[in-house]
């Protein structure tokens, strides 16, 4: 039991599922990844959840003194996502076969990741408590979506903390897929679970190169940070002219070569450039009217804020002085610890540096699959801008 120091208990009577290690007054000897329930100062219940070591100390499952957190809570959890998937329309799709099953607190299932990709879940956990728990999950999953799934792969080495020594291997622990192929609005794709970043594909853009697909027609596009190529197949798709995708890995642009043949076979329209962004874009000399931002988290931590913002803010600045008068420019950032406000200021000041006068057209986020807990505001991690830069 871990109880709280006086006035700590206000964010858990507010839903918030985290619980500081700052705020606890004192704990019985407690396992890392163990249940344990957290009380108030004056001994009343508040929550109980996963604890670990670290500045987050407990993330908590659930609020309900009598809900014991065992085989049937993970089903319960895991049946309310699937159900949530089915209203999005996601569900039974012939045309988008990969989404986000749990997205941690926005599920209230802190700590673990499950992307859905045809046939196979891969399973990321975020936590020690995830980790120990993951037996109750696979099973959870499999009575949750069966027949639907065939296969179930764990992700975690890269996603748990590395002081807990769990040496976690990455691999099927049920199942095995033979063929890696996905489908967003009807364009194939190949999400590489095994070596690919995250877990294969970046499920949370699909709304946004829907939206893309829409400008496309006649632009000469360029993607910038393209990974597996996403937005590209959807400009191509939409009626671009040409379309140029950049990525600095080397891997990644080979993935992406292989999805636009998987799709459009010999495509003139597209090429490929293994390349660092801000050097392509200084020695750019190909004209484009339609430009995609879609960096990696430049921070992880809010102690690099300052730093990051800068990065993203000299990004924008050079795509909106190279992108011709009239051009759109699709920018976002993944960072977490940037708000929406912050993330809006940089563009704003990105647009003066580059001198050009700058309208918003659309405000994007993240997709329904990858839902926000009211409680949890941290969870609006994607922000993106279009905007028609004159
Ligand atoms: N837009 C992609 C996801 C982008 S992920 C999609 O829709 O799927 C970010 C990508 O940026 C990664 O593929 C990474 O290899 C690439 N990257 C990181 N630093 C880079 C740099 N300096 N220049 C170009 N690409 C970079």
């Amino acid at each position: 039991m871990i109880r709280l120091k006086p006035g700590k208990e206000q964010s858990l009577l507010r839903f918030h599922p985290w619980v500081f290690s700052g705020a606890i007054a004192r704990m019985d000897p407690a396992e890392e990844g163990e249940i344990v329930d957290v009380v108030a100062s004056n001994g009343e219940f508040l929550a109980r959840g996963h604890y670990q070591i670290g500045s987050i100390a407990v993330r908590v499952l659930t609020f309900d003194k009598d809900e014991a957190i065992d085989q049937n809570f993970y089903r319960g959890r895991l049946a309310q996502a699937y159900e949530l998937r089915r209203d999005a329309g996601l569900v039974g799709n012939s045309e988008t076969t990969a989404y986000r099953l749990v997205f941690g607190e926005g599920d209230s299932l802190p700590g673990l990741v499950v992307d859905i990709y045809d046939t196979t879940a891969v399973v990321q956990m975020h936590s020690v408590g995830m980790w120990k728990d993951r037996p109750l999950i696979e099973q959870a999953l499999r009575d949750t979506m069966g027949d639907a799934l065939t296969a179930i792969y764990n992700k975690s080495e890269g996603t748990l903390p590395f002081k807990a020594g769990l040496n976690p291997i990455n691999s099927y622990v049920w199942g095995h897929a033979d063929k890696k192929e996905a489908k967003e609005n009807g364009i194939f794709f190949t999400p590489d679970w095994e070596k690919g970043q995250k877990t294969g594909f970046f499920v949370d853009q699909r709304e946004n190169r829907a939206l893309l697909e829409r400008y496309a027609r006649g632009k000469r596009v360029c993607n910038m940070f393209c990974y597996t190529g996403g937005f590209s197949l959807f400009a191509l798709r939409g009626g671009a002219e040409l379309v140029h995708s950049v990525d600095s890995s080397e891997r990644a642009i080979e993935l992406t070569r292989q999805n636009v043949e998987r799709n459009f076979g010999q495509e003139p329209r597209h090429e490929a450039f293994a390349e660092d962004a801000f050097h392509y874009m200084e020695h750019a000399t190909q004209k484009y009217d339609l430009m995609v931002l879609d960096p990696p988290a430049f921070a992880k931590h809010v102690s690099v804020l300052r730093n990051a913002l800068k990065g993203y803010r000299r990004l924008n600045a050079k795509a909106m002085q190279i992108i011709e008068p009239g051009g759109i420019l699709f920018t976002f950032s993944c960072s977490q610890v940037v708000s929406k406000e912050e993330f809006r200021t940089m563009v704003f000041t990105a647009a003066a540096m580059a001198h050009r006068r700058v309208a918003i057209l659309h405000q994007l986020t993240q997709p329904a699959d990858h839902p926000i807990n009211i409680y949890h505001p941290e969870g609006e991690y994607l922000k993106g801008l279009v905007l028609k830069v004159y």
